[in-house]
């Protein structure tokens, strides 16, 4: 579904991404992890062409992302992102909200985005705020909708950054609850979170990130009992 190759990214001559190589199969549920600014939401972001890659090679659900006439819109479709702090818009309704993209981009009638829109809203637990504003919400119930807006997408990968960084604590646990419920369905998740128990409960892969570069991946039971580089060492002896 993703592979990436090689890929390098500067911004100026800060070389944030350095030859960075990663596949994730179709399903696969990858967590990436590493200290703040070693390049995880870089990463991501070009995974659905919000960054340009600087080289290297980036295909990702079939498309090369490298070509400078790729559908970006279809891409975005195709692979979408809930980021840290929501981005709901203020001003539309919960439902609005939801279906606002299948209609603009899509061009799905409004009767059926209303429909999966609701049913959606439904499986994260917020059917009941359709007709609210964001503002109205705590931010677990903001994040649960800005879930359910990617899904109403129909995506084939969701990419999360730090999802649940902006929570209070008591309502972190009401998001990662319908990211593992999520995580039963064959779509592909790439999370950036430093939640290690949402890691081991649901991730195929573990990914540590450190100055630009994957420094040590694998499956959860392997990466938190056998991790090997001293600097993931470390920084797992600081979150866990
Ligand atoms: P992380 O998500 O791991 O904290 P980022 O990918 O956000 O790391 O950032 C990696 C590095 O790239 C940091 O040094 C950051 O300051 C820099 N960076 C990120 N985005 C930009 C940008 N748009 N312009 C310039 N520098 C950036
Ligand atoms: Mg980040």
């Amino acid at each position: 579904m993703i592979h990436m190759e090689n890929v390098n990214k500067y911004f100026g001559d800060h070389h944030v991404l350095q030859n960075v190589s990663l596949d994730i199969e179709e399903g696969e549920k990858v967590v990436i992890i590493g200290p703040s600014g070693s390049g995880k939401s870089t990463l991501i972001r070009c995974m659905n062409r919000l960054e340009d890659i600087s080289s290297g090679t980036a295909r990702v659900n079939g498309f090369d992302l490298t070509d400078k006439k790729v559908p970006i819109l279809k891409v975005r479709q195709k692979v979408a992102m809930v980021f840290q702090n929501f981005n709901l818009y203020s001003h539309k309704t919960i439902l609005e909200n939801v279906i606002l993209a299948p209609i603009n981009v899509l061009k799905v009638k409004k009767e059926d985005a209303i429909k999966t829109g609701m049913e959606y809203l439904k499986k994260v637990g917020i059917e009941d705020k359709a007709n609210a504003y964001p503002s109205q919400l705590s931010g677990g119930q903001q994040q649960r909708v800005a879930i359910a807006r990617a899904l109403n997408m129909h995506p084939e990968v969701i990419l999360f950054d730090e999802p649940t960084s902006a929570l209070d604590p008591e309502t972190i646990q009401e998001v990662l609850d319908v990211m593992t419920k999520l995580s039963e369905l064959n779509i592909t998740m790439v999370v950036v979170t430093h939640e290690m128990g949402f890691a081991r409960r649901v991730a195929d892969r573990v990914i540590f990130m450190d100055q630009g570069t994957i420094v040590e991946q694998g499956p959860p039971e392997e990466f938190f009992t056998q991790t090997q580089n001293q600097r993931a060492k470390d920084f797992l002896s600081k979150i866990i």
